[in-house]
Parts: C-alpha cells; sequence; structure tokens
C-alpha cells in the first residue's frame, strides 16, 4: 500500500521569505535552473560577487534539499583511496581536500546570513554493527588521518554512550560535522541570495533552453532569463527541459524518513546526549538523529510511492524498538526523497557549451559539496577560469540500465525489510 508523505522539515522548518514568479523576459549576467542548495549556493555567491542573477524553480528546496537527513558532513561516501583511484591522485587529492572543507563552508555560510535551521555542531557518527563493517571505519580513518582531519574512533562502551544503542560495535565520530533543518538551509540560502539582489523566481519552471546570439534562453511558462551563463542544477529532481540534450543520467535511489512525538527530554538525553547525527554502513544503512523538539528520526533506503511501501514503514517501526526500547513508537511524519546516484558514486559536471554547466550525481552526500559545486561554478565562470571546478567538467555522462538498477535496489531494500 502506497503510504501518505507529510515532510517533517516542511512542518518545523522556521525560514521563510517570499519569492515571485516570474513573468516577462529579464537579462542577468547567470541563469540558473533549480533551487536547491547547488542553485542557490550558486546564486548567492554570483550575486555577492556583484554578477546580476535569476534563478528558477517551482519552489525553492522542491527536491532532494528539503528531504534529506541533514547530516553536514565532509567528504563523499567513497574512501579518500578510492576517490584518488578514480580520478588520478593528482585531481583525487584536490577534490579530498575541497571537500574535507565543506562543514566550514557551510556552517559558516549560517552563521553570516543567521540562517535559522536548527544548525548543531556537535558532530556526525558513522557506526559499526559488524567486525567487518568495524574494519571499513577504521581503514576511513587510517585515510582520512594521515590527509589531516581529526577523527576519533570510538569503542563500543563509547559509541554505546554516545547513542544508547547496544547493537553497534565502534563509531567514527567527525566532530567538525553536524546536522541541520535541511529545508531551513536552502531557504536560507535563497534569502542570503535575494539580500545581495539575486532574482529568485518560485512557479517559474523552465520548458526550454536555446543558446542564440552568444545568450543562453531559459523559457518559463510565462517569461524567460536571457543571460551570458546557466547552471543547471536539478540534480535528481529534474523535469523535462527541451533543447538540453540529454538530461542528467543516474541511478534513481529512493530514501524514506520517520519522526517519532515529540521524546520527553529524560528519554532524548539516553539515546543522543551530545545530539550527533548517525548512520551505519550495513548495505541497507539506516540513519538516526533528533530534531531541536527531540523527535527521533529514522531512515533507510527505499520509496513510500509503491504498493509494498508499508513494509518500510513497518520495519523503521521495529527498528526503533529495536535500537530504542524506552521509545514509545507512534509516527507523526513519513516522507522520501530521490538521489542520483552515479556508478562511480562522484558527482558530475558537464560543459552543456559556452560558459554553461550542468551539475548532479551527489550519490546521497549533497549538503557540503552541493553548496561548494554551485560556489566553485560561479567561480570558474565569472573568471573565465575552470581551474576553480573541483573536478574537471566533462562533455557528457551516460550510464546504462539506469532504472534496471533502480528497481533493484527498491526490490533489495523492500526485501532487506521484511526480513
Ligand atoms: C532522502 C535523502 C537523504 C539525504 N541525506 C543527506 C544527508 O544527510 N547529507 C547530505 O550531505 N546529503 C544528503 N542527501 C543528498 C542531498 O540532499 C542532495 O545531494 C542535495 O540536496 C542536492 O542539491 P541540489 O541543489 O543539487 O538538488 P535538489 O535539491 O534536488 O534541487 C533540484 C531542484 O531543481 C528543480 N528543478 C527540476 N527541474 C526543473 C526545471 N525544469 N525548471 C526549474 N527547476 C527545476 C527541482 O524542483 C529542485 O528544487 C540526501 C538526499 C536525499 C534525497
Amino acid at each position: 500500500m502506497k503510504v501518505k508523505q507529510n515532510n517533517l522539515w516542511e512542518k518545523t522548518c522556521k525560514e521563510s521569505c517570499s519569492f515571485e514568479s516570474l513573468n516577462g523576459k529579464s537579462y542577468q549576467d547567470i541563469a540558473i535552473i533549480g533551487g536547491g542548495y547547488t542553485g542557490c549556493s550558486a546564486a548567492l555567491h554570483a550575486a555577492k560577487l556583484g554578477a546580476s542573477v535569476g534563478l528558477v524553480d517551482s519552489k525553492i528546496g522542491a527536491g532532494g534539499s528539503s528531504r534529506n537527513v541533514g547530516l553536514v558532513n565532509a567528504g563523499l561516501w567513497l574512501h579518500p583511496d578510492k576517490i584518488e583511484e578514480h580520478l588520478g591522485v593528482r585531481s583525487g587529492a584536490k577534490l579530498n581536500s575541497i571537500l574535507a572543507k565543506t562543514p566550514d563552508l557551510v556552517f559558516n555560510l549560517i552563521d553570516e546570513y543567521n540562517i535559522n535551521c536548527e544548525s548543531i555542531r556537535q558532530g556526525t557518527l558513522h557506526c559499526a554493527q559488524s567486525k567487518y563493517q568495524l574494519q571499513d571505519l577504521q581503514k576511513r580513518h587510517q585515510q582520512l588521518s594521515v590527509r589531516g582531519a581529526s577523527l576519533e574512533l570510538l569503542s563500543q562502551s563509547e559509541t554505546r554512550a554516545a547513542t544508547g544503542v547496544d547493537a553497534f560495535c565502534g563509531a567514527l565520530l567527525n566532530p567538525n560535522a553536524g546536522t541541520i533543518n535541511p529545508l531551513g538551509y536552502c531557504i536560507g540560502l535563497a534569502r542570503a541570495a535575494q539580500s545581495h539582489g539575486a532574482k529568485i523566481y518560485q512557479s517559474s519552471m523552465a520548458t526550454r533552453i536555446t543558446f542564440r546570439n552568444n545568450h543562453w534562453h531559459v523559457q518559463t511558462s510565462h517569461g524567460s532569463i536571457v543571460a551570458k551563463n546557466l547552471i543547471i542544477a536539478t540534480n535528481a529532481y529534474q523535469q523535462q527541459i527541451d533543447g538540453m540534450g540529454s538530461s542528467p543520467s543516474f541511478t534513481p535511489m529512493h530514501f524514506f524518513q520517520v519522526a517519532t512525538k515529540p521524546l520527553a527530554e529524560k528519554i532524548a538525553k539516553t539515546i543522543l546526549p551530545g545530539r550527533q547525527g548517525c548512520w551505519d554502513n550495513a548495505t541497507v544503512m539506516t540513519s538516526f538523529r533528533l530534531d531541536n523538539a527531540n523527535r527521533l528520526i529514522i531512515g533507510s533506503i527505499g520509496s513510500l510511492d509503491h504498493q509494498a511501501s508499508s513494509m518500510h514503514v513497518n520495519w523503521a517501526k521495529q527498528k526503533i524498538r529495536k535500537l530504542f526500547p524506552l521509545i514509545e513508537t507512534s509516527i507523526e511524519h513519513l516522507w522520501h526523497g530521490r538521489i542520483a546516484m552515479t556508478n562511480d558514486h562522484l558527482p558530475k559536471i558537464i560543459k552543456l557549451g559556452d560558459n554553461a554547466y550542468s551539475v548532479f550525481g551527489y550519490s546521497g552526500r549533497g549538503i557540503g559539496p552541493a553548496t561548494l559545486f554551485g560556489k566553485s561554478i560561479v567561480n570558474s565562470l565569472l573568471d573565465d577560469n575552470e581551474k576553480h571546478l573541483p573536478l574537471s567538467p566533462v562533455p557528457h555522462h551516460q550510464e546504462s540500465f539506469c532504472n534496471f538498477k533502480s528497481k533493484t535496489i527498491e526490490l533489495g531494500a523492500t526485501l532487506a525489510h521484511l526480513v
């Protein structure tokens, strides 16, 4: 049975800002399609540098940026050695070193613009449930430590004290990371961009792009933006844009979350006294954290949009009982989001033509990276220098059997949640 979704972050988001819709023709230096972290960060950093910007979307934060877990982590899912293996040592080391600093970028923006998004910088915990998973964390710890990160590998008893969970045999604490209300952060970025003069348009989906007379023309139902530069920042949520050539190519993977009623303070203190955000490294992973009102939020791979979705919700209730037997498991919110997974789990920057890029494929690690990629693409466009890009752009990126892989992941997660 499909389940009715109600996203906690929409209910508790404290940031608000009004945005017009696009009517008529607007001439800008940069046109941006997509108002998630990538697009809003690009708009903010461009406007801050004095460029004129027009961004279009149906609604700010309509995609992954309003649905995620809110873990502001450094780096990507891949181990840093693997990143260097895929990209070559030089490019990989550049990406590793830039991504290590993304929590600073995010939390500094939150401070600078006073973004009201429940930000807590008390670290995140990557938890291991088996000796094998612990070895994986030890490897990650070692690889990050040689690159200068100060992470702490917690013992079983330290992990129990930090999470209130008996099932973990250890955890990797990154004290530099933290948690946010993801939608609050996204709207806060858009508000900050607007405060520097960026034009942020809602109810304005791009329907077509064309390149004429050295300018990009972004058409919406009631208007258009004409700009020398174009950024397409639609990640896993792109809706048809004619004239774009190929759409972003990736495997869609769904991740759902449920949130309990607010827990009594004395119970919340027993489960995550330090208020870190957590996830484990099982193949079908589980995430858990608290929000400011002490709701427990637990998530895993799965879509809430198909006939067997209730299995995911039942699994979540059982998982809460198993991990935290003291908690009353009344669920008040449940929602899911779509993740753009690439084959190598690395984001892609596509050079669409003169002064135009599309970026996608954060593979589930996008709060810091998307903020950074939006900023870097702007720097590259305004300085006409691709050295600012964290990754070399490619002319195309095509992956095969994406729908088949997506369905296989969903089937695997549903079966895993059944047993
Ligand atoms: C459930 C879930 C959990 C996650 N957890 C984490 C986490 O804890 N930590 C982390 O770092 N990352 C996490 N991620 C990843 C992170 O949320 C994404 O990588 C990030 O939000 C991507 O931002 P974005 O701006 O590129 O894309 P999005 O936020 O998806 O924004 C794309 C926007 O483009 C718009 N759009 C699409 N087509 C058009 C069009 N034709 N015209 C105009 N606008 C258009 C959409 O409406 C949308 O608003 C998670 C993702 C999901 C889905």
